[in-house]
């Protein structure tokens, strides 16, 4: 195919990728990124534990399930032991990093709470492990202060990098500016993160255009980490009744941009997206196989966990956490994958821009 020629020689267009997202052919592009992957960025999955520290939010995105405006979900903040048995959890299954995620407020007390579970975990754990944050659009001075505490990797979604479709997935208003957006993300690269951002697949009223605009986004904004999946309707959200596209479409075209990703950005880390697994059971693995190289297992206590609904047909684990993992890292080493321990598992694409490394 044309369009995957142009891709792996470097010189390609917009319209490659168009029509690459249309191609029902995948073959190709998988088995192409599929190699990209094993290339670069060699066949191994990196584990980073996945801590929904609160689902407290001052925003109100149209697509999201915690959204401030939804009076239905009771709200929380997890407590002091409650992170720290979750850290300890995946420190001594040797994953290589944690995530801490939240709602997003700009608060002096939101601010504090982030501050104190940075100092709570290096103080805690017996070794460094690399901590990222994923608490939104903050002010620079923020960023550099929890930067200082102890994280080291932020991540935060374009979701829509066409300002007009960013509008109709957000309120027209200052809290939820696209132009604010971007100046976040800029900022957090100042203030030397390994910067992650992403998109949601299938949104209402988004074309294979807007995909392959965010794919280019991505690229020219030098991310280092990726972290997108499919939109899952959420419950009691503006527009879950707006039509889209079928849950198999929406999974399909996350995996091509994926494969797309991983060719066009081959030392990034991208993350296999829990959104994949909403969809399909075996969404991640699917991801991890054709270039994803990043799973977030949720280590969030229960209760915790069925509180922090982004969307419907969250996996809720039944199952305990030990079981659970020893059967994902199976899946994973089903593929031809070697689950790290152990490591951090940095982007290479960071360290190159830093400087480091090759
Ligand atoms: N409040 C922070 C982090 C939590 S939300 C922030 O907004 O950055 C994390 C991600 O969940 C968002 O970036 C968004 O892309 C994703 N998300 C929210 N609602 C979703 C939905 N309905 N389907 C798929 N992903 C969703
Ligand atoms: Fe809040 Fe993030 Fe959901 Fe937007 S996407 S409503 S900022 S949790």
């Amino acid at each position: 195919m044309r369009a995957l020629e142009n891709l792996l020689s470097g010189d390609y267009s917009k319209e490659d990728i168009v029509a690459l997202l249309k191609s029902n052919s995948t073959y190709e592009l998988f088995t192409a990124s599929k190699e990209y992957k094993r290339k670069f960025v060699g066949n191994k999955t990196y584990l980073r534990g996945l801590i929904e520290l609160s689902n407290i939010c001052s925003k109100n995105c149209y697509y999201c399930g915690i959204r401030s405006a939804n009076t239905k979900v009771e709200r929380y903040t997890l407590d002091q032991k409650q992170v720290i048995n979750a850290c300890k959890y995946a420190y001594g299954r040797g994953y290589g990093s944690l995530v801490l995620q939240t709602g997003e407020r700009d608060d002096p007390k939101f601010i504090d709470l982030i501050s104190e579970t940075l100092e709570l975990i290096s103080k805690n754990l017996p070794a460094k492990m690399r901590i990222t944050l994923s608490c939104g659009e903050q002010s620079k001075e923020t960023y550099l202060k929890w930067k200082k505490l102890g994280a080291d990797r932020y991540l935060l979604r374009i979701e829509a990098s066409n300002p007009y479709l960013y509008k109709q997935l957000h309120p027209n208003d200052h809290k939820h500016s696209f132009e604010q957006r971007l100046r976040a993300l800029e900022a957090l690269k100042e203030c030397g993160y390994q910067v992650g951002s992403g998109f949601m697949v299938g949104v209402p009223g988004q074309s294979l255009e807007d995909i392959a605009s965010d794919i280019l986004f991505l690229r020219d904004f030098k991310i280092d980490m990726i972290g997108m999946g499919p939109y899952v309707p959420g419950q009691n959200t503006p527009i879950a009744q707006k039509e889209i596209l079928h849950k198999d479409e929406r999974f399909l075209l996350a995996l091509k941009a994926i494969a797309i990703l991983r060719i066009t950005m081959p030392d990034v880390n991208i993350a296999a997206a829990t959104a994949l697994q909403a969809l399909e059971p075996m969404g991640r693995e699917k991801a991890l196989d054709i270039g994803a190289n990043v799973i977030m297992p949720n280590i969030t206590p229960p209760d915790a966990r069925k509180a922090y609904g982004l969307y419907d047909n969250k996996p809720l684990d039944s199952k305990g956490l030990e079981d659970r993992d020893a059967e994902l890292f199976k899946r994973i080493e089903d593929i031809g994958d070697e689950v790290v321990r152990n490591e951090f598992g940095d982007s290479l694409h960071y360290n190159k821009r830093i400087g480091k490394g090759k």
